[in-house]
């Protein structure tokens, strides 16, 4: 693959151009990525890494069919969803069947952040209130509408910046580290999940006590920033039925989660109750393997909240046929190549290897996932559960020199996440399992010295 610059030049240009806020992976010594294949990836020199955590490749990096699906719609016709085009309607349809009946309505646009603003404006138009409901540590885009409710981006840096007044914030339920948590109860799921539904039950009436009104609630089906968490069984229900009760909407964002990553399910919600119906699902990233593509799906009541008043969507490039054809592809790709299944049955193997790996070493408080959704907790002291930020750190800057990326997420940035392709083989976790455990056995054993130094 042709390389404009050297690697140093790509560097030193980045560093004046682009501003240093803009992420950038292993900041002090960066990746430069040339080619991709899979679940690889290649640097300028030829050198192959595991990639664990992209979950925009969906389908496997460079897919080739998605490639030539793009390349000939490309040059077939790349114009406005304006015109009526047979892309937009395939899409909608192999779409709607994947959901609730009710939820057959599509608005297609180009990112994760543009579907769940659209949500909020359209849940304002219909509901005639204001106010958004959020989980803490949430993160649902870069708009301003929604960084000024994700809480996991403002916490962090020197922002001192606290939710609006029309942001309400609920505890997450996160049973290892969150408010209650499992030892503290028996590892009783059940009560556990009371505990977290009665302070939603709480901040809605206090919040409604002071006049306020919410229209919308957001919830990632899986919490991915958040620290990879899964809710306890139950409360996504109770709280649906709730809030859905008093005339609030409900949208899950499956941005991080969806087409099949959990494993069992299409969409991560599903997995945990099959009858559950939001009113918005928000889907974007993985839906066209690295072509920009994004969508919100909701019920026709809502929408024709916005024909009744008059108000018209359109958005350049959303829906247009390029990108819906490289959604098509990427859904044809996960039913030819049963990739759910792979998700979950190559999941499960790499699950449970971990889980193993944590039953062996203290600074493994937690593993936790479903399908290719995999967090692993690292503690500095298994009992306090006080996070292992260094040894996390470590951990991810190891396995990098093995050639192996993984990153690190939660509020305290000491979650190991993996999200990878979700081609993603049993010898690809095999790979990982061997490498992590030599990093994890070094780690905790550097860590039993310095704490034992006359032993
Ligand atoms: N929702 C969630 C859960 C996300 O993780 C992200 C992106 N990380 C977004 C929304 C925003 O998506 P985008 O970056 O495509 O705007």
């Amino acid at each position: 693959f042709k390389e404009y610059y050297s690697r140093e030049r790509t560097l030193a240009l980045r560093d004046i151009y682009i501003p240093y806020c803009t992420e950038l992976f292993y900041r002090d010594n960066p990746l430069k990525i040339v080619r991709c294949q899979n679940t690889y990836m290649y640097d300028q020199l030829g050198n192959k890494y595991l990639d664990c955590i992209n979950n925009v490749a969906h389908v496997g990096h460079c897919h080739p069919y998605v490639v030539t699906q793009v390349s000939k719609q490309m040059s077939a016709c790349a114009t406005n969803n304006r015109y009526l085009h047979d892309n937009t309607v395939i899409l909608a349809e192999k779409l709607s069947k994947t959901l609730p009946k009710s939820l057959d309505q599509i608005f297609y646009t180009n990112s994760g952040s543009e579907s769940n603003d659209l949500a909020l404006r359209l849940a304002r138009q219909y509901t005639g209130n204001y106010d958004i409901l959020v989980l803490d540590n949430a993160y649902h885009g870069h708009l301003t509408t929604l960084f000024e409710l994700s809480t996991y981006k403002f916490k962090k840096g020197n922002i001192t910046m606290k939710e609006p007044e029309h942001v309400h914030v609920l505890p997450i339920p996160d049973i290892y580290r969150g408010k209650y948590r499992d030892i503290d109860y028996n590892n009783d799921e059940e009560k556990l999940c009371q505990l977290y539904v009665n302070e939603v039950h709480q901040i809605v009436e206090e919040v409604e006590s002071r006049g306020r009104r919410i229209a919308i609630f957001l919830i990632e089906s899986l919490q991915s920033c958040g620290g990879q968490i899964i809710y306890p069984k139950g409360y996504l229900k109770q709280i649906f039925s709730y809030l859905q009760s008093k005339g609030i909407l409900c949208l899950v964002d499956e941005v991080q989660t969806g087409f099949g990553r959990s494993g069992t399910h299409f969409w991560a919600f599903q997995s945990y109750e099959e009858d559950l119906v939001p009113d918005f699902v928000t889907m974007g990233k993985s839906m066209g393997n690295g072509f920009p593509v994004a969508a919100l799906m909701t019920r026709r009541s809502i929408t024709q909240k916005f024909d009744k008043d008059g108000i018209e969507y359109f958005n350049t490039y959303g829906g247009n046929p390029v990108s819906c054809r490289a959604a098509i592809a990427v859904l044809d790709i996960i039913q030819r190549e049963k990739l759910m299944e792979n998700a979950r049955d190559v999941g499960n193997h790499l699950l449970n290897k971990l889980k193993e790996m944590g039953a062996k070493y203290d600074i493994i408080g937690d593993v936790r996932g479903r399908g290719f959704f995999i967090g692993v907790e690292i503690v500095r002291d298994i009992k306090t559960r006080e996070p292992g930020i260094e040894e996390a750190h470590e951990i991810k800057y190891t396995l990098r020199q093995h050639m192996i990326i993984v990153s690190l997420d939660g509020p305290d940035h000491n979650v190991i996440k993996f999200k990878p392709p979700m081609c993603f083989s049993k010898g690809d976790a095999d790979f990982l399992c061997d490498k992590l455990e030599t990093i994890v056995r070094d780690c905790q054993k550097k860590k039993n010295e310095k704490q034992e130094p006359n032993m």
